[in-house]
């Protein structure tokens, strides 16, 4: 479990739209044309990618709140997740109700 940057926008030369994660002090490219992406110019998110996780606590999942809950299965589901849940996702990883691989 770590946190990305994603990059959302779209190629000034094929005009496509492209969500790419950003590695820092790497050059990204258009993933249909291979031009070089201007950072500056994409919106920015940050989010959490899970990997392989799985719920072996289904108490600890069911004592958050119902929102909270839902995007959590919705996180493992997806594989990513808002920045916002990243605190309550390392604790459920810490008290041992996510197991992440
Ligand atoms: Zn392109």
């Amino acid at each position: 479990m770590e946190l990305a940057t994603l990059l959302r926008g779209v190629c000034s030369r094929c005009g496509r739209p492209f969500l790419l994660e950003a590695s820092p002090g790497l050059s990204v490219f258009c993933p249909s044309c291979g031009h070089p992406i201007d950072e500056a110019r994409c919106e920015r998110t940050s989010v959490v990618k899970l990997g392989d996780c799985e719920v072996r606590d289904w108490d600890r999942l069911a004592a958050l709140s119902p929102t909270t809950q839902q995007m959590v299965l919705q996180a493992l589901e997806s594989g990513r997740a808002p920045r916002e849940l990243y605190p309550v996702l390392l604790k459920l990883r810490e008290v041992g109700a996510l197991i992440c691989t």
